[in-house]
């Protein structure tokens, strides 16, 4: 059976980031992605704070357009303004690229095209081509529905089902809008641009999913000429929002590490995971290799805990009941009642 120090589940940002970092470190890694490239086909908005920059250094090509502002809809209601919000858009797929490049340059054995179908209680991979892999630590970078989370019994439990179009965008457009209504329960929707296109998308409660085509036609049909009407590319994906997860255990001798989506980083308001996956990635890396589990899970809590807790509580008090103007505003980062 083939053996390697660290074994990576997944190669997005999470993934890749943990590779390049655990290479790095001196260990023998093998990753490995179900899809036949990175980053493709992209599930994402493709919108990152631009405090990214200081993790992820250089992006090269990945960045679409800047983003200066946020406007928040709430209802029918005029936009708020949110003038300084500086972020990136990126060309996700192109992303994912280079945080693999890098992790195949740091010495990581980098596998496309190769899905776990399951993991041994004594932590041998077995892959759906047949062939099985067994390594001192496995690292599960494989998203919000993680077989290495179920594995060790860290499951998102809470999910937010999305559904997304990129649609032309008439005119240059430099803010994120945010739809906020109780008619998208348990989620919103969001209009962010890429240069002359424009990612149009909701996200809703799994019970809601059916409402999802409806409520983005309405969107669609609500932003009038400041869009056209055809649909460029259909995408969607689960959330986790049910907050961090335990980020490790053990199968058998071998160490489990969780990060990103797996660990359940994704922002249960916002539902942005990108920043926490690369960043939780380059620590499980390290962790893979001094084989510090505890150290990890501290780093995580430290990090990323209180701005999870706090998105988790106003998730959960929005989900009570049929929300009203105010609680919606109190649900959503641009305003200062959701920070109080
Ligand atoms: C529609 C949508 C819009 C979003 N918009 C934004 C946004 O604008 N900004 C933001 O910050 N976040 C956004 N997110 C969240 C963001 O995409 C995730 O938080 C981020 O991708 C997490 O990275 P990850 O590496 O943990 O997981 P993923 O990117 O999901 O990577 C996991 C990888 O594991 C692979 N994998 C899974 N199972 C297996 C298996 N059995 N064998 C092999 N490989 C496997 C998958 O193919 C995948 O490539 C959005 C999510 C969705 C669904």
């Amino acid at each position: 059976m083939e053996q390697a120090d660290v074994l990576v589940l997944g190669l997005g940002p999470a993934g890749a980031a943990a590779a390049a970092e655990a290479a790095r470190r001196g260990c023998k890694v093998v990753a490995l992605e179900r899809k036949r490239e990175p980053g493709l086909p992209v599930q994402c908005a493709e919108f990152v704070p631009a405090m990214i920059g200081l993790e992820v250094g250089e992006l090269n090509g990945a960045v679409r357009q800047r983003i200066s502002s946020m406007a928040t809809f709430v209802e029918e209601d005029a936009a708020d303004r949110q003038a300084d919000f500086p972020g990136l858009m990126l060309d996700r797929a192109a992303f994912d690229a280079l945080l693999v490049a890098r992790a195949v340059r740091a010495g990581a054995d980098c596998r496309f095209g190769r899905q776990l179908q399951r993991l041994t209680p004594e932590g041998v991979a077995k892959l759906r081509d047949g062939t099985a892999l067994r390594a001192r630590c496995i690292i599960g970078a494989d998203g919000p529905r993680s077989q290495a989370g179920r594995a060790i019994g860290s499951v998102n439990t809470e999910l937010v089902e999305t559904r997304q179009v990129t649609v032309p965008l008439r005119r240059a457009h430099a803010a994120t809008d945010i739809f906020l209504s109780a008619d998208i329960p348990g989620g919103y929707g969001w209009l962010f641009p890429k240069g002359d296109v424009a990612n149009l998308g909701a996200g809703v409660s799994p019970s809601r999913r059916a409402r999802l085509k409806p409520i983005l036609e309405k969107l669609h049909s609500g932003l009038g000429d400041r869009v056209g009407k055809e649909i460029l590319a259909t995408t969607g994906g689960a959330i986790p929002v049910g907050g961090l997860l335990r980020p490790w255990g053990r199968l058998g001798e071998t160490l489990v590490l969780l990060a990103g989506d797996a660990a359940g980083l994704a922002n249960p308001v916002t539902g942005a995971g990108i920043a926490a996956a690369v960043q939780s990635g380059r620590l499980a890396g390290e962790a893979a290799a001094n084989g510090d589990a505890a150290a990890y899970q501290e780093e995580l809590e430290d990090l990323f805990g209180a701005a999870l807790a706090r998105a988790l509580r106003r998730r959960r008090e929005l989900m009570e009941q049929v929300p009203t103007k105010a609680a919606l505003r109190r649900g959503w980062i641009a305003y200062p009642e959701y920070w109080q």
